[in-house]
C-alpha cells in the first residue's frame, strides 16, 4: 500500500473522503502506484459547497487588496518550495522535472501573482449620456464557482482558474484531474498556511463522472470554468444549461504550424518548431500537431526537421538530460499507440519514431513513446482530424497561401496556429483569416497573461486571461443615475 494518501480541502481543513474510498495514483515513468487520491462523492462536494456558501458573504466584502495579499502569499509559499513542487509534478505526470521547474511551477506562481495584480488594476466602465445621466458598471462576484482542470499542466491550469475566481471575490470548489492530483493537494495545504479563511478555497479530489459531475450539477454553483477534452466539455455544457450556469470551456485542438518558404529558418526557429510539436510529450493543447510546409522547401525542411527530432532524448523524467518523459497513463499511452497504428493503416509513412520506448533501469515499465513524424496523409484523414495529444506530428505540403489556409482551417477545432514567414503583409493577412483563438507568428507559446486565451469551434467557448477571466467570474450591474 502506498504511503501517501492525499486529502480534500473542505472548510479550511484537510480531510479524507466521507466514504473513505481511494483511487490509485501512478508514476507514469515506472508504471507503479505511489499515492492514493480521494474518490470523493457528491456528499463531499456538497460539504464543500456548503462551506463555500458560508464563506461567500465575508469574502465578497473583503477588500481586493486583502484578497490580492493572500494570493501573493500563496505564490510565495509555492515558490519557496519550487524544487519539491517540480519533482512531484514530474513524478505524477511523467513530464521532465526540468520542464516542471522551468515552466509548470513558475507559471503557477505567475498565475497567482498576475491575478492578484490584475484585480487591483481592473477598471470599472462608465458611460455618460448627453441627455443628463451617467451609467457605471459594478462587477459583482458570482458567489460559489466551480473550477475543473486536466492532467497535462496540473498546477499551471488549476491556478489559472482559481486565481481569477478568488481575486474577483468568489469562493471556489475546485477539482484537479484524478490522474495528476498531487501538486494541487500540496497547494491545498499551503493555502491554509497562507491564511485563506475557511471555505474560501475548497478542493475536492476525485473522478470526473462522479466528483466533477457533482460540481457541475450542484445548484448552488453559479459558474463552471473547465479545461479538458471536447467530449467532456460537451457533457458539461449540457449539464449546466438547465441551470443557466455560466460556463467557460477550454477544450481540445488540432493545431497547424505553417512554414512558408520565405520563413527565417534559423536554428532557433527550427528548435521552436520542434518544441511546438513535442514539448511535454506533445501533451499540450497548444502543440502544433499538423506541420504544414510549403512544397518548394518541403524536402530540405523535412531533413533538417527530422535531424532535430531524432536528437530529442526520451528518458527518465528525473534525468536533467531528458527532453521528453513518459505519457501520463497506460490508457493514454495505448490511445497514442493506437493513433500511430491508425496513421499507418490510413497509408501514412512513419519517418521517425512510431514505437514505444523502454528506457533502462527503473523506467522499464513506464509509458514512453518515441517522437513520431508521419507524412503522406491528406488533411481529411482521421489522423489529421482527431486530437492525438501525444508526441506525434504529421507533415503536410502545400503550394500557396490559399491552400495553406484551407488546410489549416480544415478542422473542427480552432485553438491555436503558428505561422512562420518573413513577409509581414502575409503575416497580417493570414492572422486575420486563420480561424483560431490564438495565432503566433514566428514564435510559439509566447504568453502575455493579459491577452485573451482560448479557442473557437470545438476548441471551446469563452476566453480566459486578463480581464476576460475577471469578467467571466463576475456579473455586471449597470447603475444609471439621472442628474
Ligand atoms: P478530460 O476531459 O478527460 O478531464 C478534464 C477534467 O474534467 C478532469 O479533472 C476530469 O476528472 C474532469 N471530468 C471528466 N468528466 C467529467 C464530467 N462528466 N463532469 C465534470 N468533470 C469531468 O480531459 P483530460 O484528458 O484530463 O485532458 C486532456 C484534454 O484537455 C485534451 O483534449 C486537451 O486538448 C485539453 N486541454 C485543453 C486546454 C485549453 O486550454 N484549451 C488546455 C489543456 C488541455
Amino acid at each position: 500500500m502506498p504511503s501517501t494518501r492525499l486529502a480534500n480541502l473542505i472548510d479550511g481543513r484537510l480531510q479524507a473522503p466521507r466514504d473513505n474510498r481511494w483511487l490509485d495514483v501512478y508514476e507514469p515513468a515506472t508504471g507503479a502506484v505511489f499515492a492514493q487520491c480521494p474518490d470523493s462523492t457528491s456528499a463531499d462536494v456538497d460539504a464543500a459547497v456548503q462551506a463555500a456558501q458560508k464563506a461567500a458573504p465575508e469574502w465578497m466584502a473583503t477588500p481586493s487588496d486583502e484578497r490580492a495579499r493572500l494570493l501573493h502569499r500563496l505564490a510565495d509559499l509555492i515558490e519557496a518550495r519550487l524544487d519539491e513542487f517540480a519533482a512531484l509534478e514530474s513524478r505524477d505526470s511523467g513530464k521532465p522535472v526540468a520542464l516542471a521547474k522551468r515552466l509548470d511551477i513558475p507559471r503557477a506562481v505567475s498565475n497567482l501573482r498576475f491575478f492578484a495584480a490584475a484585480v487591483m488594476a481592473w477598471d470599472s466602465e462608465s458611460h455618460a449620456m448627453e441627455s443628463g445621466a451617467i451609467n457605471y458598471t459594478l462587477r459583482r462576484p458570482l458567489g460559489v464557482v466551480g473550477c475543473i482542470s486536466p492532467w497535462n499542466l496540473p498546477l499551471y491550469l488549476f491556478t489559472w482558474k482559481i486565481a481569477p475566481a478568488l481575486a474577483s471575490g468568489n469562493t471556489v470548489v475546485a477539482k484537479p484531474s484524478e490522474i495528476t492530483p498531487c501538486t494541487v493537494a500540496l497547494l491545498a495545504a499551503l493555502s491554509i498556511e497562507a491564511g485563506f479563511p475557511p471555505g474560501v478555497l475548497n478542493i475536492v479530489q476525485g473522478r470526473g463522472p462522479t466528483t466533477g459531475q457533482a460540481i457541475v450539477e450542484h445548484p448552488a454553483i453559479k459558474a463552471v470554468s473547465f479545461t479538458g477534452s471536447t467530449r467532456t466539455g460537451a457533457s458539461i455544457a449540457a449539464a449546466a444549461a438547465p441551470h443557466f450556469k455560466k460556463v467557460s470551456l477550454e477544450l481540445g485542438g488540432k493545431n497547424p504550424a505553417i512554414v512558408f518558404a520565405d520563413a527565417d529558418l534559423s536554428d532557433e526557429h527550427l528548435d521552436t518548431i520542434v518544441r511546438s510539436g513535442f514539448a511535454n510529450q506533445g501533451e499540450i493543447c497548444l502543440c502544433g500537431s499538423r506541420l504544414l510546409v510549403q512544397r518548394s522547401i518541403y524536402d530540405t525542411f523535412r531533413e533538417r526537421y527530422l535531424e532535430r527530432v531524432n536528437a530529442l532524448r526520451v528518458g527518465d523524467p528525473q534525468d536533467a538530460g531528458s527532453d521528453l518523459g513518459a505519457l501520463v497513463s497506460r490508457e493514454h499511452f495505448e490511445k497514442v499507440m493506437g493513433c500511430i497504428q491508425l496513421a499507418r493503416d490510413e497509408g501514412g509513412r512513419v519517418l521517425t519514431g512510431g514505437h514505444a520506448l523502454t528506457p533502462p533501469g527503473r523506467c522499464a515499465e513506464g509509458w514512453f513513446v518515441a517522437p513520431t513524424v508521419i507524412d503522406g496523409l491528406s488533411n481529411d484523414t482521421t489522423t489529421n482530424q482527431q486530437e492525438i495529444f501525444g508526441p506525434v506530428v504529421t507533415l503536410i505540403p502545400f503550394d500557396d497561401e490559399a491552400e495553406a489556409l484551407a488546410i489549416a482551417n480544415g478542422t473542427g477545432y480552432g485553438l491555436a496556429a503558428s505561422l512562420w514567414t518573413s513577409d509581414l503583409s502575409r503575416a497580417h493577412r493570414m492572422g486575420a483569416r486563420l480561424e483560431f483563438g490564438i495565432v503566433w507568428i514566428n514564435c510559439w507559446l509566447l504568453r502575455d497573461l493579459r491577452t485573451p486565451f482560448g479557442g473557437s469551434k470545438q476548441s471551446g467557448v469563452g476566453r480566459e486571461g486578463g480581464a476576460e477571466a475577471l469578467r467571466f467570474f463576475t456579473e455586471p450591474r449597470n447603475i444609471c443615475i439621472r442628474y
